[in-house]
C-alpha cells in the first residue's frame, strides 16, 4: 500500500459572506502524517470537506498525486483513494460493527450490480474475502470481539475506532481524520496514537485534525496551524508548538485544551 501526496493550493470557501477558509495552501507528504490544528471555527473541517468533494471550493486547486480533485463529487474522490471519518460520528447504530465496516469495502468490489443481485459465485467469494479482511482490521484495532455487537451499543471511543476501521476498509491512499480523539479517555487516546503510527507504517498518508496537541505532536511529521481561515504557522511539531503566533492564537488559550 502506497500513500498519495495531497496538494492544496490557495483554496477558499465562504458561507453567506462568512469567510470560512481564506487562502490555504499546504502539502501532505506521501506516507506522512500531517496535522491540521487551530481554534474552533478556524476552517479545519471546511478544508477537509473541500478535499473530499463534500463542499465545492470557491477558488484554488486540490490534487492527489498530481491528479486534480476539484469538481469531483464525493464518491469519485473516494474512488481515487480518499477516506475519512467525521467530527460527528456517522455509523448505522442498529447494524453490527462488522456490517458497518463491511460498508467500507463495497467501494472496492469489482462485481457488477447485476452479478450482486443474481448472487453469482464470484460475489459470495468476494463477500467472504471482504469479511475476512474486515475481521482482521477489527482485530488490529482491538475491537475484534465486538464484531457482532450493534454499533450503537459501543462506548464512544470504540465507535470512533469503528469509523476508522470503515475508512481503512476502503484501502485508502489518503486518510482524513476529523478530531478522532474527541470524547476519548487518556488510555483510549494513547491507543489511538499508536494506531495512527501503525497506519503511517502501512504507508497510508494521513491528514489529522485534532485538539490534543500532545497526541498531534507525537504522531505527526508536519503540522499546519489555521486561524480565521488562514495559515499562521507550518513546520515540524516542535517548530509549530514554539511559534509565538500559534501560542497567541491557539495553544495559550484554555478553551481548546
Ligand atoms: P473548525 O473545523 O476549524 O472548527 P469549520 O471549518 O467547521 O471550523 O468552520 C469554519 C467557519 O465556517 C465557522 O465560522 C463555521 O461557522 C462556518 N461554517 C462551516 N460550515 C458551514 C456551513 N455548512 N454553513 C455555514 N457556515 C459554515
Ligand atoms: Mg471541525
Amino acid at each position: 500500500m502506497t500513500g498519495a501526496q495531497l496538494e492544496v493550493w490557495k483554496i477558499a470557501k465562504r458561507f453567506q459572506g462568512i469567510v470560512a477558509v481564506d487562502s490555504i495552501s499546504f502539502v501532505a507528504g506521501a506516507g506522512q502524517v500531517t496535522g491540521l490544528i487551530g481554534p474552533n471555527g478556524s476552517g479545519k473541517t471546511t478544508t477537509m470537506n473541500m478535499i473530499t468533494g463534500l463542499y465545492p471550493t470557491d477558488a484554488g486547486r486540490i490534487a492527489l498525486d498530481g491528479v486534480p480533485l476539484i469538481g469531483r463529487p464525493p464518491h469519485e474522490v473516494a474512488a481515487r483513494g480518499v477516506a475519512r471519518t467525521f467530527q460527528n460520528i456517522r455509523l448505522l447504530a442498529d447494524q453490527s460493527v462488522l456490517a458497518n465496516v463491511m460498508l467500507g469495502t463495497h467501494l472496492g468490489h469489482r462485481q457488477s450490480i447485476l452479478a450482486v443481485l443474481a448472487r453469482l459465485p464470484g460475489v459470495a467469494r468476494e463477500e467472504r474475502e471482504a469479511e475476512g479482511r474486515c475481521r482482521l482490521l477489527l482485530d488490529d484495532l482491538r475491537i475484534g470481539h465486538l464484531a457482532e455487537v450493534p454499533a450503537g451499543d459501543l462506548s464512544y471511543g470504540d465507535r470512533r475506532r469503528v469509523e476508522i476501521a470503515r475508512a481503512l476498509a476502503t484501502r485508502p491512499r489518503l486518510l482524513l481524520l476529523d478530531e478522532p480523539a474527541a470524547g476519548m479517555n487518556h488510555s483510549e487516546r494513547e491507543q489511538l496514537g499508536d494506531l495512527i503510527l501503525q497506519i503511517r507504517t502501512s504507508g497510508i498518508t494521513v491528514l489529522l485534525i485534532e485538539h490534543d496537541i500532545d497526541l498531534v505532536a507525537k504522531v505527526t511529521d508536519h503540522i499546519v496551524c489555521l486561524n480565521f481561515g488562514r495559515e499562521i504557522a507550518e513546520g515540524t511539531p516542535a517548530d509549530v508548538r514554539s511559534s509565538p503566533a500559534v501560542i497567541e492564537a491557539y495553544l495559550g488559550r484554555d478553551e481548546d485544551a
